[in-house]
């Protein structure tokens, strides 16, 4: 939730036009929704732009409990007295910075109620419990990611919250690209982390079969920093992709036979 403006620029490999598209929407005020599986890079996309911009970045990750307040702000008791403390989402439109809400459709629907304000041309934002009006200045953005892969349709983002966003997809990036992404992160030579990606290509074929979702870059990158640090493939494997993968002994003997047949 908080941020650093001295932080050094993250590590980012960009895919396509997302950087460009970014900016542009930055410098016209317009909100930013990113789609895509878990795992894929969106949240290190959204650390790595607020670096180059040069730009605070509050980053909420969404839960079904979480509550306007928890964005705007409460009433908190200090010695006695009560004094108002910002939320996160508050503290961003005073300052100018970007707030990104991961999972957005997770949170509570009281919270789109204070979004929709800050979506479209009023670009304000409403404290109800101070009475406060805060004008969004130029520099706030606010970005949002969510996974339409999940099959839950309560959790489905309402097309009047969508309309208010740009869009950008995300997936999992081409193979070259997600080999050149895990030797950075892991250290792993690119020898050793081509069939880990051929094993991915695989696995997600089977996604939205037996296996809700695919494997992610993240996933790929836990396994490749295991391996580099001396573990066996097997169990690398194991514990970083067929456990987290499904609770399903068939499904996990599927992942398994993958394996044996990649490597
Ligand atoms: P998401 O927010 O989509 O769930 P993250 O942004 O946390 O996923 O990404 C997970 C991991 O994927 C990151 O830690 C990073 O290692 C890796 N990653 C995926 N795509 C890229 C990319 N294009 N450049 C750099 N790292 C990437």
């Amino acid at each position: 939730m908080s941020f650093d403006l001295s932080r050094p620029l993250p590590f980012y490999r960009p895919t396509g036009r997302e950087c460009e598209l970014f900016e542009t929407a930055h410098d016209h005020g317009l909100p930013l929704l990113l789609k895509g599986p878990t795992g894929c890079g969106k949240t290190r996309f959204v650390e790595y732009m607020a670096a180059r911009l040069g730009k605070p970045l509050y980053t909420v990750a969404c839960h079904d409990d979480l509550s306007a307040a928890d964005l705007i702000g409460r009433h908190l008791l200090k010695g006695g007295a009560t004094e108002w403390v910002d939320g996160p989402l508050t503290r961003a439109v005073r300052e100018g910075a970007i707030c990104y809400l991961d999972e957005v459709v997770e949170a509570r629907k009281d919270v789109t109620v204070v979004l929709h304000p800050l979506t479209d041309s009023r670009r304000t934002l409403m404290i109800d419990r101070t009475g406060e009006e805060l004008a969004a200045p130029p520099g706030f953005m606010l970005v949002a990611s969510y996974n339409p892969g999940y099959q839950n349709v309560l959790k489905r983002l309402k097309p009047s919250t969508r309309q208010r966003f740009l869009s950008l997809s995300f997936d999992f990036p081409a193979a070259e690209t997600e080999v050149s992404v895990i030797v950075e992160e892991s250290g792993l030579p690119a020898a050793r982390v081509a069939p880990l990606v051929r094993l991915a290509g695989h696995i997600r074929a089977l996604s939205g079969m037996d296996l809700e979702e695919g494997v992610s870059t993240r996933l790929l990158t836990y396994a490749a920093r295991l391996m580099a640090a001396g573990m066996g493939v097997d169990e690398a494997l194991d514990v970083a992709i067929v456990e987290p993968l499904s609770d399903e002994p068939d499904v996990q003997q599927a992942l398994r036979d993958l394996i044996a047949a990649v490597y």
